[in-house]
């Protein structure tokens, strides 16, 4: 299998699972799992945050965070292909009653003026703006990288005009890795943002959580009342912390195959257009007279080859841990045989 559905589709390497052979374990609801401790505390300092816990998913991080930012009948205000949007089986509205203001980005990306403009005045007959969600990188946008100045500064006017900020940093390791710039850096101004460890980093639960102690207060709360506390999770942190030392510096590797799969597509006459690439995703749109994304996905599986059918001539790839070059070159020669 040449498997490009998604960066979730990695499996724990053998030396990642080895280092959950003998961590010293504890039950994390007691503040007794030390893997889980020093996982928490080290994503904590990696974002600029005072403390951290550790959740099952990056979706339940996305919707503790809303549940603890806002009341019923609040407005989060977010991209219109948001994850909190598309993917999150209508959680913001189900779990904290709250209205969605999605705003068109550009490349998933929103700027000050659209934030300060979309932002209601106090009435008794508007809903309260609230929240700000931002994700850095923007999935849906091909993984594009926010730069910093303007994720700083659309957090920054959110703040001034009193709402909350919470940022979805499922893949902010990957900009860290693209640009250089320390993820603590984006999540300046930011009230509460978190990191994946499902995506690129390669393991196969958990995400992390961070904010303000009272902030970690009150989603531990949320996070025992839907059923997210855990007991021995050091099996699961001492393989997330093996990730911080091992699985970082080489999603640069990631990225390099992305823009060399890119480059190669481009060359394609079934490919009309491709979005920029800057990090694991490519977004390739297919020329008119291409099959439909569907058909070509088929096409593919009947070669071994995965991708993610996300509009109507529209794929992505996603690279990861578990492809490289050889998997490139069979992606590449699938769609290049396409009649
Ligand atoms: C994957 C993803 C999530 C959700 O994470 P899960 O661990 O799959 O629940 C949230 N936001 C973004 C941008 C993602 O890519």
């Amino acid at each position: 299998m040449h498997d490009f559905y998604s960066d979730t589709q990695t499996r724990p390497t053998r030396a990642m699972r080895a280092a959950a052979l003998d961590v010293p374990l504890g039950d994390e609801r007691h503040d007794a799992d030390p893997a889980t401790l020093e996982l928490c505390e080290r994503v904590a300092e990696m974002l600029g945050m005072e403390a951290a816990l550790f959740l099952p998913s990056g979706t339940m991080c996305n919707e503790i965070a809303i549940a603890v930012h806002t009341r019923p009948g609040d407005e989060v205000i977010c991209t219109r292909e948001s994850h909190i949007i598309f993917a999150e089986s209508g959680g913001p509205a189900a779990l904290s009653g709250v209205m969605m203001h999605p705003l068109d980005g550009e490349r998933g990306m929103l700027t000050p003026g659209q934030v300060a403009a979309a932002i209601r005045p106090r009435s008794a007959h508007a809903p309260r703006s609230r929240l700000l969600v931002a994700e850095q990188t923007a999935n849906l946008a091909g993984g594009a990288v926010w730069p910093q100045d303007q994720l700083n500064a659309v957090a920054q006017t959110a703040k001034e005009a009193g709402l909350a900020t919470h940022l979805d940093g499922a893949r902010i390791l990957n900009a860290q890795v693209a640009t250089g710039i320390p993820a603590a850096e984006y999540a300046r101004g930011f009230d509460s943002a978190w990191i994946a460890f499902t995506k690129g980093l390669g393991c196969p639960v958990g995400a992390v959580l961070a904010g303000s102690r009272d902030f970690v207060a009150e989603a531990w709360l949320l996070k025992r009342r839907w059923g997210g506390a855990m007991r021995q999770t050091g099996v699961l942190t001492a393989m997330c912390l093996y990730a911080l030392d091992h699985h970082v510096a080489r999603l640069a590797e990631d990225h390099a195959l992305a823009q060399s799969i890119a480059e190669r597509l481009a060359q394609l006459p079934v490919i009309a257009r491709l979005l920029p690439v800057e990090t694991n995703i490519v977004i390739a749109d297919l020329a008119e007279e291409a099959p439909t994304a569907r058909d070509v996905a088929r096409h593919l599986a009947e070669r071994n080859v995965t991708a993610t059918v996300v509009g109507q001539r529209r794929l992505r790839i996603v690279t990861h841990l578990d492809v490289g070059p050889a998997d490139a070159d069979a992606l590449i020669a699938a769609i290049g045989d396409i009649g």
